[in-house]
């Protein structure tokens, strides 16, 4: 799923509960249990490939030009996810802020273990393989982007 997806569920599910270590956590829970549902990915050939499971635990990603714009993209899905939350949604700002940062951090989490392959790293990079949907959309884009946007919309509509 897109970062900006993924900020406004945790946003969306979190914004209400009185205490931000719990905003922080179910956040963060989101993630994976939206990552179960079959989605659409924008591709990152480069970083898929540097990312391969055979090179899990070694060094994949270093900062290089080659990365850049793919990164540029992630770090607009990421700046659109947390504009989007602040707009559609009315909790205090440093609670939308951390709802969405528990949101995103899953994936973030993921990229920095091909750059820092750490032990708890490497393993939470298993888990979140290990509970994402086998079934991805990408080729898919109308339904693919078209059940995202429905998502969202929804997510808006109800918890706004
Ligand atoms: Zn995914
Ligand atoms: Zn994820």
């Amino acid at each position: 799923m897109v970062l900006v997806t993924h900020a406004i569920i945790g946003t969306a599910l979190a914004q209400r509960l009185g205490n931000l270590g719990a905003v922080f956590l179910i956040g963060f829970l989101s993630h994976y249990i939206f990552d179960m549902v079959p989605h659409w990915h924008y591709p990152s050939p480069r970083i898929v490939k540097a990312m391969h499971p055979s090179r899990m635990g070694k060094k994949t990603v270093s900062f290089s030009s080659d990365f850049f714009p793919e990164m540029a993209r992630v770090a607009l899905d990421l700046a659109l996810g947390f504009a989007l939350s602040f707009l559609f949604f009315k909790a205090e700002p440093v609670t939308i802020f951390i709802a969405a940062t528990g949101a995103v951090l899953p994936d973030l989490l993921v990229g920095w273990a091909r750059m820092w392959p750490r032990r708890a790293l490497v393993l939470h990079d298993r888990f979140h393989r290990w509970v994402h949907s086998e079934i991805r959309l990408d080729d898919n884009h109308i339904l693919g982007i078209g059940s995202q946007i429905g998502i969202i919309i929804l997510f808006i509509f109800l918890f706004r």
